[in-house]
């Protein structure tokens, strides 16, 4: 017998170099840096001394303190390692029906935008080298043109994201003078981007006119005067004033803005090239609508309805243009060579407006066929079914998807998906295993079952998603 009070108990703990000779952790020394193994068995011998001491750990008395500790510290020292090694960034499979969840990385890219991004890093590109005359050139050269190409603008211009081509064409155009907005766009899009906080950031005075609900061209024209830089109209992307309401439209800003010499700036958050009535969605102008309409600037992201990587992208007049090109902002907020690729590569899908759709995984999904939905949604029950031995019941069912990334927020698009019923455990609990799965699976709580829309599964991610859900309940519930 040994004395197993806890404080003599301690000198039996096997100090750190020891545990690093333990074949078991020296044979999986190759799945976790050894600083990140030498770490995880300190932390571990530290816990362990700490809850001897405290009394919250029994030795069991048929084991050798001694092996006991050994066995203990290279369990735990393992799991710690392994779970500091595991990168933070992680796939996800998105079963939410959320097609640009912001959360989850916005748009997922297309093929040929992948293949753009890899080519432009796997070795040297001639980023900013025109190679015809191998002088220097402008990275952005390659989208500018596809881009005034593509939406009927003279010049553009590029930067990191929505936010910054707002900040950028405020601060060039506005700085020190008069922005006239109505009451009714002044937007807030997730948290931290609202108009009167960017507004006050570029250096411009922010004008409010009209109401909530209704604003004319005579609030705007009254507004008007010598201080006045542009007049604002900024899409209500993530809301819908309904009811007894009177927007003043583009068309009849421009008309204002010719009138008093004013450049009217357009920013429109989702800005779609094409018109995606087509998949149900309520008409909203495109970004070539807009231009059409004589907007003097355009502003919009890459990865919404776009489909393609972060960017801030910016339309309009070259005079404008110009002149945010020389803002040394634009220095600050400029898109690095993997946007660069992977946007001429999305833009470039966007020249044939046939293949487009099934090129980019965004339109794609919108796009989706309401009986392949229902199919895929039956067999994915069947798998599952057969996948979690009966601990859960998984049924197709009819749902509805949201298009997200703050665009058209009142229209949902019908969908299936499977519902997922756990027998033993709770739907939270098992949600919340999915997620440290990998890959992680995010579905929808709904009426205590976990709500898988099909929608937004990728192709190829389904066996994936059986074989996850599958392990999670069998290997979680017996226990
Ligand atoms: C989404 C959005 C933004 C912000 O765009 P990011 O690309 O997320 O920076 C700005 N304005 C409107 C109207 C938007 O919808």
């Amino acid at each position: 017998m040994y004395d197993n009070k806890p404080n003599s108990l301690l000198r039996h703990i096997p100090p750190v170099d020891e545990v690093l000779k333990n074949p078991v952790i020296a044979s999986l020394a190759k799945s976790a840096p050894r600083p990140l193994m030498l770490q995880a068995i300190r932390d571990t011998i530290t816990q362990l001394r700490e809850e001897l001491t405290a009394g919250r750990l029994l030795v069991q008395p048929e084991l050798q303190p001694r092996d006991f500790f050994m066995s203990l510290i290279v369990q735990r020292a393992l799991d710690h390692a392994r779970s500091q090694n595991r990168p933070n960034l992680r796939q996800v499979i998105n079963a939410t029906g959320v097609v640009l969840h912001t959360n989850l990385g916005r748009a997922v890219l297309g093929e040929s935008a992948r293949q753009a991004i890899n080519n432009a890093t796997s070795g040297y590109t001639n980023l900013e080298m025109d190679l015809a005359t191998g002088k220097r050139g402008s990275r952005y050269a390659p989208v500018e043109q596809l881009l005034a190409q593509l939406t009927g603008a003279e010049a553009a211009l590029v930067v990191n994201n929505n936010a910054a081509a707002v900040l950028l064409t405020l601060s060039t155009l506005a700085r020190g003078r008069e922005v006239i907005v109505s009451r009714g766009q002044l937007v807030e899009i997730g948290g931290s981007f609202r108009i009167p906080e960017v507004m006050a950031q570029s250096g411009s005075r922010l004008v409010e006119v009209g109401t909530t609900n209704k604003t004319y061209p005579t609030d705007y024209q009254r507004a008007i005067t010598p201080e006045t830089a542009l007049l604002l109209h900024v899409h209500t992307s993530n809301y819908r004033i309904v009811g007894f309401t009177r927007e003043t439209s583009i068309a009849e800003l421009v008309e204002l803005g010719q009138a008093n010499k004013l450049p009217v700036i357009s920013d429109l958050g989702s800005g779609s090239l094409i018109d995606l009535s087509v998949c149900g969605l309520p008409s909203e102008p495109t970004v070539q609508q807009v231009v059409k309409e004589g907007a003097d600037v355009v502003t919009f992201s890459g990865d919404k309805l776009l489909g393609g990587p972060q960017a801030g992208i910016i339309v309009g007049q070259k005079v404008y243009i110009e002149r945010m090109k020389k803002n040394p902002l634009t220095r600050a907020v400029r898109i690095d060579k993997f946007t660069v690729a992977a946007l001429e590569a999305t833009l470039r899908e966007y020249i044939d407006p046939q293949t487009v759709w099934q090129h980019i995984p965004t339109l794609d999904m919108l796009a989706a066929d309401i009986n392949i939905l229902k199919q895929r949604a039956e067999s994915l029950a069947e798998k599952l079914t057969a996948s979690v031995g009966g601990r859960a019941l998984c049924t197709p069912v009819q749902t509805s998807s949201a298009v997200g990334g703050g665009a058209v927020p009142t229209t949902g698009l019908p969908s299936w998906g499977v519902e997922v019923a756990p027998r033993d455990i709770t739907v939270f609990e098992l949600a919340g295993k999915l997620r440290e799965e990998e890959p992680a699976v995010i579905g929808r709580l709904q009426d205590d079952k976990l709500l898988m829309d099909v929608r937004t599964i990728l192709p190829g991610q389904e066996s994936a998603l059986v074989k996850v859900l599958g392990g999670v309940l069998k290997g979680g519930a017996s226990s």
